[in-house]
C-alpha cells in the first residue's frame, strides 16, 4: 500500500484533522481509523477518519436533541439566511472539494465542480422555498360559531418539523447528496437539526464541506449541535442513529440491502420513525417504432451517453430498454458500434466496481441472453460499458433479469407491443420510466402510459433519464423498492415535506398562533383561507 499526504489546495480553511464534528467540536482520534482510496491508482490517502467512540455518537445526539427546542422556533428568514451561509462557504472551498472528490472518486474534477454548483444551487433553492412560505401548506377555517347543529371551530394548520433527523451519504453523489447535499438541505429548511453519517468512499470531501457548514452554522449562531457528522460503520454508527430515540427520521441514497435495513430498524424500534431511503432502479425506456425509423442513430447515440454519463454510477441510469420486435436492427448495430468503441471508466470505489463485475457476470449467463461488451478491456477499477439483449419471453420468464447492475449497463428486451406492455407491468417501482414516439405514437399507446405512471415517479417523453432537473416540481421517488415507500421526492422543494409533520391549532388566541397562521399574515406568505387560495 502506498500513503500520499494529501495537499490541501491554498485558498481553504480547512485543516484535514480525520475526525467526527461534533456539534462545534471534533471527537478525538483514537478510534479505529479506516483511510480513503483513490480508486484510480489505489493509493491511499491520508488522513486516516477515526470512528466516533459510543460517547461521541451519544454526545452528537444530545446536541441535536438539545439544539431542536430551539432551532425549531428560528425564523424562516434566519435559516434561509443559514442556508445561503452554508452555499458561500462551500462556494469558497469550491477547488479543495474538487480536487480531494476526484482523487477519493475517481470522478472527473470538472463532474466535481459542477457537483458542487448544484450542491450549492438547492441550498439557495430551499432558501427562496423559505422565503415563499407556501411549503409550510398554511391553511385557515375561520370559526362559524352559530352552525348549526354545531358550531364550528376555528382551525388553522400548517407544517412543523419532525426533530433530529439523521443522514446517509450517497456514494454516487460525495456532494449533491452527501454532507450538504439535498437530504441534509431539506432537513434543515424546515427545522431539524441534522447528524450526517459520512460515506467510508469520500471522508476527505466530507471534512472539508462539513467544515463549511460549521462555519456557516457560527457565523449564523445557530445552535451547537443543530449540524454534526460522525465517520465509522453504517452498521454500528449509523445503525446507533437510526435507532435512538431522539433522532426522528432518516434520509439514505444506496443499495437497496442497505435502505432496507434501515427502514426495518425503523420500523423495529418502541417509536418507529419514517425512512427516507433511495434504493434501486433499472429506469426502463421505451422506444416505439415509428420514432426508431425516423432516427435509430440519434436514439443509438442519446441512449449511449445516458448510459455511459459517470461511468453509470446514476440512481437513474437507464438499466432496461424496449424494443418492438422487427423495429429494432438499426438502433442495435449503430448502439453496437458505440459500445464496442466505447473506453472503460473508474468506478467509485473497489466494491461498486465489484459488485457491476458479479452483475454483468451474472446477466452474461442467464437462459437467452447475448451481450454486446466493448472490445477495450478495463483495467483494475475500472467498468467498461456493456449491452445485453433477449426476448421479452425470456425476460417474463426470469426475475434476475430485473436486478439493477449499477454501472453501464443495460439489458435490450425485444418483444411485440403487448409483450412490452406485460413486461412494463410486471417490474418493480421504479424512479423513473421514458417513452420515445412520434406524436401520433404516443396519442396511441395510453394502456402503456397507463402502465409507466403506476410504476414509476417520474415519465420522460422523448428523453433519457439521466439529468435530475432541481426546482420545484421535480419528483425524483418512485413506488419502492426504487424508494422506501414513494409518496415523496429526495431532490426538490417538495422534498422538505419529508421532514414536517401538519399540527393543527384549534380556537388558539391570536397571540400563541405561529405568525404565519395569525390574522394579519405578517409573514406575507400565501394560504388557504376558508378554501380559498390568497
Ligand atoms: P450502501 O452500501 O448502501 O451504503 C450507503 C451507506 O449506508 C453507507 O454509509 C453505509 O455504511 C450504510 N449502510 C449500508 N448498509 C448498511 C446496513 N446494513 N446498516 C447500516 N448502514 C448501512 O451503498 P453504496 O456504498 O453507495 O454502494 C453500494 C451499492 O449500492 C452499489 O454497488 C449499488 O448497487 C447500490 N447503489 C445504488 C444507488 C442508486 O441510486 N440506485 C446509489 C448508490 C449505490 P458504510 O460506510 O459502513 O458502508
Amino acid at each position: 500500500m502506498t500513503f500520499i499526504l494529501y495537499q490541501l489546495p491554498v485558498n481553504t480553511h480547512t485543516t484535514m484533522l480525520g475526525t467526527s464534528f461534533i456539534g462545534y467540536s471534533r471527537g478525538l482520534s483514537t478510534g479505529p481509523q479506516a483511510f480513503a482510496i483513490n480508486p484510480a491508482n489505489g493509493e491511499v490517502m491520508e488522513p486516516g477518519y477515526a470512528a466516533p467512540s459510543s460517547a461521541e455518537v451519544e454526545q452528537a445526539v444530545s446536541l441535536a436533541a438539545s439544539a431542536f427546542p430551539v432551532y425549531r422556533m428560528t425564523s424562516a428568514s434566519e435559516r434561509a439566511k443559514f442556508l445561503r451561509a452554508i452555499a458561500a462557504e462551500i462556494e469558497a472551498s469550491v477547488d479543495a472539494i474538487a480536487a480531494r472528490g476526484a482523487a477519493e472518486t475517481g470522478l472527473p474534477e470538472a463532474r466535481l465542480r459542477g457537483e458542487t454548483a448544484r450542491t450549492i444551487g438547492q441550498l439557495r433553492l430551499f432558501a427562496t422555498m423559505l422565503d415563499d412560505g407556501s411549503w409550510l401548506d398554511a391553511r385557515i377555517e375561520t370559526a362559524i360559531p352559530d352552525r348549526q347543529p354545531i358550531a364550528k371551530p376555528d382551525l388553522r394548520s400548517m407544517l412543523r418539523p419532525l426533530g433530529p433527523v439523521a443522514v446517509f451519504c450517497a456514494s454516487n453523489f460525495p456532494l449533491a447528496y452527501s454532507v450538504a447535499g439535498g437530504d441534509t438541505a431539506s432537513a434543515l429548511a424546515v427545522g431539524c437539526p441534522v447528524i450526517v453519517k459520512a460515506h467510508s468512499s469520500h471522508p476527505g470531501t466530507a471534512e472539508i464541506v462539513a467544515s463549511a457548514v460549521v462555519r456557516a452554522s457560527q457565523a449564523c449562531q445557530m445552535p451547537e449541535g443543530v449540524f454534526s457528522v460522525l465517520y465509522g460503520s453504517g452498521r454500528d454508527v449509523g445503525m446507533t442513529l437510526v435507532k435512538h430515540p431522539s433522532v426522528k427520521a432518516v434520509g439514505f441514497t444506496g443499495s437497496f440491502a442497505g435502505g432496507r435495513a434501515l427502514m426495518d430498524a425503523a420500523a423495529a424500534r418502541p417509536e418507529p420513525i419514517p425512512v427516507y431511503a433511495e434504493m434501486s432502479s433499472i429506469n426502463p425506456v421505451v422506444m416505439l417504432p415509428g420514432i426508431l425509423a425516423e432516427k435509430s442513430a440519434a436514439l443509438a447515440e442519446g441512449f449511449f451517453q445516458s448510459l455511459t454519463m459517470g461511468v453509470g454510477q446514476f440512481c437513474t441510469n437507464p438499466g432496461l430498454l424496449f424494443l418492438q420486435d422487427g423495429s429494432q436492427q438499426p438502433f442495435i448495430d449503430a448502439l453496437t458500434e458505440l459500445i464496442h468503441k466505447a473506453a472503460p471508466g473508474v468506478m467509485l470505489n473497489a466494491g461498486i466496481c465489484q459488485a457491476y463485475q458479479d452483475a454483468t457476470s451474472n446477466a452474461a449467463k442467464q437462459l437467452g441472453v447475448t451481450q454486446i461488451a466493448s472490445t477495450n478491456p478495463p483495467s483494475n477499477g475500472q467498468g467498461a460499458p456493456m449491452i445485453f439483449v433477449c426476448s421479452a419471453e425470456s425476460f417474463l420468464q426470469n426475475p434476475a433479469l430485473t436486478h439493477e447492475m449499477f454501472g453501464p449497463a443495460s439489458l435490450i428486451v425485444i418483444g411485440s407491443l403487448d409483450e412490452i406492455a406485460a413486461a412494463a407491468e410486471a417490474l418493480e417501482g421504479q424512479l423513473t420510466a421514458s417513452i420515445h414516439g412520434t406524436s401520433a405514437e404516443l396519442a396511441a399507446n395510453g394502456n402503456l402510459l397507463e402502465i409507466l405512471e403506476r410504476r414509476a415517479g417520474r415519465i420522460i417523453f422523448n428523453g433519457f433519464p439521466t439529468g435530475v432537473e432541481v426546482c420545484h416540481s421535480m419528483v425524483h421517488g418512485g413506488p419502492y423498492p426504487s424508494t422506501s415507500g414513494g409518496r415523496s421526492t429526495s431532490v426538490g422543494t417538495m422534498a422538505a415535506a419529508r421532514f414536517a409533520r401538519a399540527v393543527a391549532w384549534q380556537n388558539a388566541p391570536q397571540s400563541l398562533l405561529p405568525a404565519e397562521l395569525q390574522d394579519a399574515n405578517p409573514l406575507s406568505i400565501p394560504r388557504m383561507v376558508d378554501g380559498k387560495r390568497c
